[in-house]
């Protein structure tokens, strides 16, 4: 079996280069005579890992030392919860910017901590757009505003930040690595590994080191940021052989030139693809122009009967995992930074053909 064009919207697609680097290093790291999956955490081994995953991070988004990186366990819904309870500490409420369900859920999780302020929502538009940022209801004594810029099921992105004095608090699992961000202008950003990142098992958590204050030591100490911060994500065993692969990913996108130049990429695949979409009547894809997702590529047929024979013979044709999620149903091509233009331009060409064929 040869490898496909894998579309799934996480676990997702890693670089080949970087499964057969591992596959090369898996039964023996560097001379040490075990994988990376069998060593200490505490040996220097893993720790030289853990600290280049952090410095190549650093180095990839251009973090500051005003903040700590951080490798979380439980994936972003436990940040969910996290979140509230490290920064909500001594606050009345925090604010949260509904554009989709994944938004929905953290403000599910965050209730349990705090009283959520919904300061604009786009649920009536279907959230197949982003509110006015003029028209947010801000308070700004909240402890944080709290943004998911892009909605992985919605397909539904935002780049741009509103204006607030609260620290931003941002849900970039599905967009981390995939755009320049600014670091500065976020109080946290923290994203779940298995779409940019690496396989599934850790969490990158990136902290404004005045905000570790607000942890209190009434937290389990796991939970605890600071106190996470203060041993360097090691209060327990980490997910050593995820903050591998991280790192592997990492040095992967330094050698591709980078945040920069992986976006100019992501720029034309989204285009292309969207692009074909627009061209026909056959297909659609219901989001705001100006909110279209680089990363999380949505649309529907025309004649909804036909989606189940479009997955069969998708599959078929090397194009894995295209159903849309199972909660809006529809396709889904999900095309973050490991997709390289060779798969989008042969999801294009099977869609024209189905096209022909059925349409
Ligand atoms: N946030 C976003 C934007 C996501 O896309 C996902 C998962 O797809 C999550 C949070 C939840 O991540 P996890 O499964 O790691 O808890």
């Amino acid at each position: 079996m040869s490898r496909v064009y894998n579309f799934c919207s996480g676990p997702a697609a890693l670089p080949e280069a970087v499964l057969k680097k591992a596959q090369a290093e898996m039964l023996d790291w560097h001379g040490a005579g075990v994988s990376v999956m069998e060593m200490s955490h505490r040996s220097d081994e893993f720790m030289s890992i853990l600290a280049s995953a952090k410095a190549r991070l650093k180095r990839l988004l251009d973090i500051n030392d005003d903040y700590e990186v951080l490798f979380v366990q439980g994936g972003a819904s436990t940040l969910f919860a996290q979140i509230p309870a490290n920064l909500a500490n001594g606050y009345d409420s925090a604010c949260f910017l509904d554009t989709g369900a994944w938004s929905t859920k953290a403000i599910k999780e965050a209730k349990r901590y705090t009283n959520v302020k919904v300061v604009g929502s786009s649920k009536e538009q279907n959230y197949t757009t982003v509110p006015e940022f003029s028209t947010l209801e801000l308070d700004e004594s909240a402890a944080y505003l709290h943004i998911c810029p892009n909605e992985t099921i919605g397909g539904v992105e935002f780049a741009d930040l509103p204006e607030t004095t609260l620290p931003i608090v941002a849900d970039l699992s599905s967009t981390i690595l995939s755009r320049k961000i600014d670091v500065s202008k976020y109080g946290v950003i923290y994203a779940g590994a298995q779409k940019n990142v690496g396989p599934a098992g850790v969490v990158i958590c990136i902290i404004r080191k005045d905000l570790l204050a607000r942890s209190s030591d009434e937290l389990p100490s796991i939970w605890n940021f600071a106190n996470l911060a203060a041993n360097d994500s090691m209060i327990n065993t980490p997910p050593t052989f995820a903050i591998y692969l991280a790192d592997l990913v990492f040095e992967w996108l330094e050698a591709q030139g980078g945040v920069e130049a992986i976006e100019a990429v992501n720029i034309r695949k989204a285009k292309a693809l969207y692009d074909f979409i627009d061209s026909s009547d056959f297909y659609s894809n219901p989001v705001e122009p100006a909110y279209r997702s680089r990363m999380n590529v949505p649309f529907i047929l025309a004649d909804e009967s036909l989606e189940s024979l479009f997955l069969q013979e998708s599959e078929a044709a090397g194009l894995r995992t295209l159903a849309g999620h199972r909660s809006v149903g529809g396709m889904r091509a999900s095309i973050y930074n490991a997709m390289p233009m060779e798969g989008i331009e042969a999801l294009i060409d099977f869609m024209r053909g189905f096209e022909q064929r059925h349409g």
